[in-house]
Parts: C-alpha cells; structure tokens; sequence
C-alpha cells in the first residue's frame, strides 16, 4: 500500500480501475448514515469518470447496493454492497450474493435482548449480519465488543469487525478485498490496475487487493486529508483526463 505522497504510483489514468469506499472517502460522515449530504459537484465527478475510464469504476461500501445506488444516483457503473457480500457488476445487472450463512437465530434473540435492556444502544439487522451500535453510551464499547466475540467465538462463519462507534458481526468469507478482486475480474475492470481509495478499518482488505493486482491503494487521512479533498481530487482528474497529483 502507498501513503499517497504522490501520483507516480499510480498507473495511468487509461490502464486504471477506480474503487472507492462512499462514507468518509467521497461523503463526509454524518451523524446518521441517512443524514449524508451528495454534492452536485460529486455527482458530476463520478459521471465524467465513469466515461473517462471506459466504466471501470465502482463503489465499494458497508452499505446496501440500493442505498449506494440511490444516494449516487446509480452513476458508478458498478457497485459492492454489505463489505463484499452482494454485487452489482454493471448498470443493468442483476444483485448478486454469495451462499453466505444467516446469523443463528439465538443470536439475534439475545442481542436483541441485550440492546433491549441498554438504553442509547441499538441494533441494525443487515442481509447476513447486525451492528450494535453505542454512539449514545460509549462506556460500553468493550462491554459489546467482549459480549459479540464470545457469542461468535465457536462459529467461524462470522467476523466481528469495527464501525464508527459500532460493532459489527458479518460474514467471514466476504470483505472489500474479494469485492475488488471479483470484481477486476470482469469487464470492463479486467486488464486493469486497481486504484482503492477507503478511510477506515473495513477498507484495509481492499487496499491490500489492489496493492495485490499491481494497483494501489490509498487512504484518506494522508493522501487526500478528508472527503473534501478526494473530492476535489475526482473533480481535478476527471477534467484533466489523468490523474491529479495527491498531496503528501
Ligand atoms: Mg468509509
């Protein structure tokens, strides 16, 4: 993985695929996911590239495909959902998913329980997982994060995995690293060298499957500093027709 310090890392704007991470890569982070704001200018950025790079780009979220595709209007030719468990692979394709495990019924019981019974703490059933999420009491961070790791200790079906203020329980099998690679692995993403961008955690396996094809992986923080930068950064390169340079 790069840190960003430059542009001379990344391959040509014509030989690349472009895979971003969407809350706190292109979005700022809200204080609720359904409270995010799009830019019209992002829009317009995601749209020139899309043309720019024969369609070889894709969102790569935690999200739901239909909610990346409702809050950037569809324009990223494809998109990856729920951290590589489901995948649109271009406009007018159907959503895949893996055979992935339900979570134990037992489970949700008890979680949902718990939460029940922990004021300010909530549960988020997703397809084929939950997040805990303790924004309001976060005394109790340790408290989940011991409670879900003895609860999915004997099943390694399941990963426990860090969200903003939040603790999630997803498939093992599934992350954002085989979204890339399944991903490059058709038209019109193959034969091309993968640049990811992400923010957090749940990006790292997408940086190390770029890094792993030849491409490259960039961070927010250091590259590009926050969601306004890797805007401006898309908005440059997307009328330049190359890559804009990434500051230190
Ligand atoms: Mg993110």
């Amino acid at each position: 993985m790069t840190d960003g310090a430059d542009t001379t890392a990344l391959p040509p704007m014509a030989r690349s695929a472009l895979l971003l991470d969407m809350d706190g890569t292109l979005l700022d982070i809200a204080s609720t996911p359904a409270a995010v704001v799009v830019p019209p200018q992002l829009l317009d950025s995601l749209r020139a590239l899309t043309v720019r790079l024969d369609g070889a780009l894709a969102v790569v979220s935690g999200r739901p495909v239909a909610q990346i595709d409702a809050l950037l209007q569809a324009i990223p030719y494809a998109a990856s959902g729920e951290h590589g468990g489901a995948l649109r692979f271009g406009p007018d394709a159907a959503l895949q998913r893996g055979a992935l495990p339900e979570p134990p019924a037992h489970w949700l019981a008890a979680v949902s329980a718990w939460v029940g019974a922990n004021p300010g703490t909530l549960l988020e059933l997703k397809a084929r997982g939950f997040v805990v999420h303790f924004r309001a009491v976060p005394v109790l961070d340790s408290t989940i994060r011991a409670m879900l790791e003895a609860m999915i200790a004997a099943n390694d079906a399941f990963s426990l995995m860090p969200g903003r203020k939040a603790w999630e329980v997803r498939p093992a099998a599934v992350n954002k690293g085989t979204a890339v690679a399944a991903l490059m692995a058709r038209a019109p993403f193959a034969g091309r060298l993968p640049i990811f961008i992400g923010d957090d955690v749940t990006d790292e396996d997408g940086i190390a499957a770029a890094g792993a094809q030849g491409g490259a992986g960039l961070l927010v923080a250091p590259a590009f500093g926050d969601p306004q930068g890797v805007r401006d950064w898309l908005a440059a390169s997307a009328s330049a027709g190359e890559w804009a340079a990434i500051r230190a």
